[in-house]
């Protein structure tokens, strides 16, 4: 008999990735299972042939990560990072707004600030119902109204009524009272606002490149191109997509939630059902290599202007501190979703093109090269059904030895780093049912 058990993982981005270290930590037998050609994940990066030293990411990718365990494994993959402050703008009504924008209310129009100062003062008491009445509760009517509500529309694709308040943890910066009146009359302490003070990148090579070392030492357990197409949990039996069949012990899967109970067999129709509640939204990324005589310092910016189809974009030359102009680099994100699917006239080259004319980001007789990629599972849409839903399918996955992790695994708003460690515990958990099913 074993004194150890197989496991299978489904899936190369960190939520994999960490399960494979931590399987050759504690010398456990592994395979690794990967549908794509290329590894990664969403932390995939990728490089325009007109620009073939700058990488762009699978929208803007950085690392905030307190944790020093993961610190350390993407330092000793990518080398030194760059250590930097985040440089954000909000782009809102044709106007650059320092963000976050509760911080800088003074920036806008002097028309809106009777109605900002009175709705700050009427606040209502703190609600948690909805993620509408908990921004309205936070920062005033019209506040909401002006800002967040629209942004929300425009990247997650629903209204803030429709979403709950269980994501938010630190993400929003959340000002007082006083501190927030006072930011209509002037700038304030520039340390106050974002929920991370400083970030990492890889000095080369892109996002990636934090976990190409994890890849490496796994080469010999992998296997790329090989989606699974069926799971069956009574002979315990994987099926793929080059025809062959691997026997299971246990899994520890990032497929997408609401896919891995489609290729279950004998899945309960309670099970089948709440896992068509879960709800994402997808995102075209339209990447740009531009000629310009401006170099640009600002990291990221957010879009709020319904107008403009994308909702983010971000420069990949800032990351990497090149701040040489001639080319330049841009990528902007275009979201949709069950709630508000992708329209043709609004998600397309021409309207995005339209969009950066518009912020006076670039013009389109200097694009050199260009890339559009959809990629179908962007946010875990926290919606009202969410949390019910996802809890239900993974102890049922639980229950068939299926350990489901990482940020469409485990349904939930998890980072790179927060992926990289459910894979780890997953392990872990193993471990520990193994043991116990062999006392
Ligand atoms: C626009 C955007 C911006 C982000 N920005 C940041 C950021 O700044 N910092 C940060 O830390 N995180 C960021 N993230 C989050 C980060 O990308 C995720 O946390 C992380 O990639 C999740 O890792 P994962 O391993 O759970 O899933 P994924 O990265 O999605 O990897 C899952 C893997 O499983 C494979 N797979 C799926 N189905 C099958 C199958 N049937 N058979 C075989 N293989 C399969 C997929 O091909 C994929 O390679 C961002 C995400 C997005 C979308």
């Amino acid at each position: 008999m074993n004194s150890s058990p197989h496991i299978t993982i489904i899936g190369t981005g960190p939520a994999g990735l960490g399960a494979a270290d931590k399987c050759l930590e504690l010398q456990l037998q592994y395979s690794i299972l990967e549908s794509k050609t290329q590894a990664f994940g969403h932390c995939k990066s990728f490089a325009l042939k007109s620009l073939p030293e700058v990488y762009f990411d699978e929208g803007p990718h950085i690392s905030f990560t307190k944790k020093e365990l993961v610190q350390e494994v993407f330092k000793k993959s990518a080398g030194e990072p760059h250590l930097l402050q985040p440089k954000m703008m909000n782009f809102w009504k044709g106007l650059k707004i320092s963000h976050p924008p509760q911080s800088h209310l003074y920036q806008v129009p002097q028309i809106h600030h009777a109605s900002l100062q009175k709705d700050i003062c009427d606040r209502p008491p703190l609600s948690t119902v909805n993620y509408y009445d908990w921004l309205v509760s936070q920062f005033g009517q019209t506040f909401t109204d002006l800002f967040p509500e629209v942004y929300t529309k425009k990247y997650w694709t629903v209204s803030a009524t429709q979403m709950t308040t269980d994501w938010i943890g630190e993400r929003i910066h959340r000002p007082t009272e006083k501190d927030m009146l006072s930011t209509l009359a002037g700038p304030q302490d520039a340390a106050q606002g974002h929920y991370f003070t400083h970030f990492r990148y890889p000095k080369a090579g892109g996002f990636e490149s934090f976990l190409k070392k994890s890849l490496q030492k796994s080469q010999e357990s992998l296997k790329l191109k090989c989606e699974v197409r069926a799971i069956h949990t009574r002979q315990k039996q994987i099926q793929l997509s080059d025809s062959t069949t691997n026997n299971f012990e246990f899994i520890v899967s990032s497929m997408p939630l609401n896919r891995i109970s489609r290729v279950l067999d004998e899945v309960p129709q309670e099970i089948a059902l709440a896992s068509q509640k879960l709800c994402v939204t997808s995102v075209t990324l339209y990447s740009f290599v531009f000629r310009s005589d401006q170099s640009n310092e600002t990291h990221w910016m957010y879009v709020y202007d319904p107008e403009i189809p994308f909702a983010r974009l971000y420069f990949p030359k800032a990351l990497v501190q090149d701040h040489q102009a001639r080319l330049q680099a841009v990528q902007v994100e275009v979201y949709s979703s069950p709630y508000r699917s992708r329209e043709k006239s609004h998600d397309d080259y021409a309207s995005v093109v339209r969009g950066l004319e518009k912020m006076q980001l670039l013009r389109e007789k200097d694009i050199v090269d260009s890339d559009t990629r959809q990629i179908s599972h962007a946010n875990v849409l926290f919606d009202h059904h969410r949390e019910p839903a996802r809890s239900e399918v993974l102890k049922y996955l639980e229950s068939k030895n299926i350990f489901s992790v990482g940020r469409f695994g485990d349904w939930a708003y998890l980072w790179s780093d927060e992926s990289y460690l459910q894979g780890q515990q997953a392990v872990e958990k193993i471990v520990q049912k193994f043991k116990m099913t062999k006392k």
